[in-house]
C-alpha cells in the first residue's frame, strides 16, 4: 500500500519566488526505506517539512498515512537537519521529555536500545556528545515514538562512515522489525543506495526519476 501519494505539488515560498516543488506527483510504498535525493536546493527539505506537517505546500496534494499531514502527527516521526536537543539535558533526561510528549505510543525500553547499541552513557549531557552520537540519540528519541512513519532530513551530514553505517543498521533493524515507512534525504546518492528500496530524484524542485531499485537498476 502506499504511505505517502503526491499529486501535483506545488511550493513556492512567497508570491514571486521560483517554485521549490514544481507539480511532483509520486508514491512511497508502505514498510519500505525510501531515499530523496538531489543536489543543495532541489526541494528535498521541503518536501520532508511539508510531509511532516510543519509547512503547507501553495497547491496540490500531499497525502501521508491516507491522511492530511500533520494529522496523524502521532504516528509521524521527523528528524530536522539540526535536530534541536537540549545540550545542558542528559540522554537520559531527553528520553524522559520523549514519553512525556508522546504519552500514548512511548516505547522507553526500545529508545533506551537504541542508545545502548550506541555504547552511550545515559547520564552523559548532550553538549558532551559528538554529531553521530547526537543523531544516535535523536534518532532514539524520533524511533522511541514507534513511528509508522520516519521522515529524515539529511541524517548522514556531519557522520563518519562508521556512524553512518550504523545509522543505516539501526534503521534497516528497524524497519526489518517493526515494519517502519522510512523515507530519508541526501545529496551523495552513494550513502543510501544500499540501503534503500526506493528511489526519488529531485532536482529544481521537479521530480527527475522515482521507483523500486531493483526496476531502476535492472538492466532493460
Ligand atoms: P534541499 O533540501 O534539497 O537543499 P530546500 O527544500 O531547502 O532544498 O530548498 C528548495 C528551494 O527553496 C531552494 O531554492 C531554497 O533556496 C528555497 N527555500 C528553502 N527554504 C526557503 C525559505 N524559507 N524561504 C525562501 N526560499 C526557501
Ligand atoms: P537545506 O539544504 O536542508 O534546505 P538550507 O541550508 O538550504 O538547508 O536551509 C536552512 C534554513 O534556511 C531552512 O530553514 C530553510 O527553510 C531556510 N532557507 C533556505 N533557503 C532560503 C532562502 N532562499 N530564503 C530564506 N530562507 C531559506
Amino acid at each position: 500500500s502506499t504511505a505517502i501519494e503526491a499529486t501535483g505539488l506545488v511550493k513556492r515560498y512567497g508570491r514571486r519566488g521560483a517554485a521549490a516543488l514544481d507539480d511532483c506527483s509520486f508514491r512511497l510504498p508502505t514498510g519500505r526505506i525510501s531515499a530523496l535525493v538531489g543536489p543543495n536546493g532541489a526541494g528535498k527539505s521541503t518536501l520532508l517539512a511539508i510531509a511532516a506537517g510543519l509547512m503547507r505546500q501553495t497547491s496540490g496534494q500531499l497525502e501521508v498515512l491516507g491522511g492530511v499531514p500533520g494529522e496523524s502527527r502521532a504516528k509521524v516521526a521527523y528528524l530536522s537537519q539540526d535536530k534541536p536537543l537540549h545540550p545542558q539535558l542528559s540522554i537520559a533526561d531527553t528520553l524522559r521529555l520523549g514519553a512525556e510528549l508522546n504519552p500514548e505510543r512511548w516505547d522507553g525500553a526500545y529508545a533506551a536500545k537504541i542508545v545502548e547499541q550506541g555504547d552511550l552513557d545515559p547520564k552523559a549531557r548532550i553538549r558532551s556528545l559528538s554529531g553521530g552520537q547526537r543523531t544516535r540519540v535523536a534518532l532514539a528519541l524520533a524511533l522511541g515514538k514507534r513511528p509508522e512513519l520516519m521522515l529524515l532530513d539529511e541524517p548522514m551530514a556531519d557522520l563518519d562512515p562508521l556512524a553512518r553505517h550504523e545509522l543505516m543498521g539501526t534503521l534497516m533493524a528497524d524497519a526489518a522489525e517493526h515494519g517502519t515507512t522510512v523515507l530519508m534525504s541526501s545529496h551523495i546518492v552513494a550513502e543510501l543506495a544500499d540501503a534503500c528500496d526506493h528511489l526519488l530524484l529531485l532536482g529544481d524542485g521537479r521530480i527527475r526519476l522515482g521507483g523500486g531499485i531493483d526496476d531502476l537498476t535492472r538492466a532493460h
